[in-house]
């Protein structure tokens, strides 16, 4: 049944595409946009056609970015020497707002999961190890607590070991299953102050 012109279906349909928003959630957003200023409606269209043209990949720790390095990888403040590896540019967001960690990050883009049929090849693990042959102190291992993620920290410090580098886990203070973006940042904090070597 077509109760709304073609053009407003459309845009209700390209918007329950997005994950999380349902049909309702879709047609809301449509009258909302709809009744929005023209030159908010032209932002938001150029906001998300520029950063999908603009943002890619940094080269060092592969977190998004719309330069070649992003800002925390090209300041001379971090400690390059110590290496966070995170599942998700969300996680990383989520150790830059405690403020407390010096170190600079490797994001994996994904966590190896044998029931979803994802191996270490399809993560940014090969990468990782291609940083880890320059001068590197510890990698610390920040892949969310469950099993996942904990899949993912052992096969990281079964690689990594055999290379003489400090191989550590974020501590148990993350509650089990949690997802790391969700979780406050003391918590954070506490999990990576008590971190153990594996
Ligand atoms: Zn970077």
């Amino acid at each position: 049944m077509e109760f709304y012109s073609s053009q407003i279906n459309s845009l209700v349909e390209q918007l329950s595409k997005l994950p999380g928003i349902g049909a309702k959630s879709a047609q809301r957003l449509a009258f909302h946009i709809l009744n929005m200023p023209e030159d908010q409606v032209a932002g938001l269209a150029s906001a998300i056609t520029s950063a999908k043209r603009n943002v890619r990949y940094c080269k060092e720790c592969y977190t998004y970015t719309d330069n070649e390095l992003c800002p925390v990888c090209s300041s001379p403040k971090r400690n390059h020497r110590q290496i966070m590896v995170v599942e998700n540019p969300r996680d990383l967001a989520a150790y830059e707002k405690t403020g407390k960690y010096e170190g600079v990050y490797h994001v994996l883009h994904g966590a190896v999961s044998p029931m979803a049929g994802i191996g270490p090849q399809d993560i940014r693990l090969d990468e990782l190890m291609v940083r880890l042959q320059g001068d590197i102190d510890e990698v610390i291992v920040a892949t969310n607590k469950n099993l996942e993620g904990d899949t993912t920290a052992t096969y990281i410090s079964k690689l990594i070991k055999p290379l003489g580098i400090r191989v550590s886990r974020i501590a148990s203070g993350v509650p089990a299953g949690g997802d790391l973006e969700y979780i406050d940042e003391v918590t954070l904090y506490k999990a990576l102050e008590g971190r153990t070597d594996m």
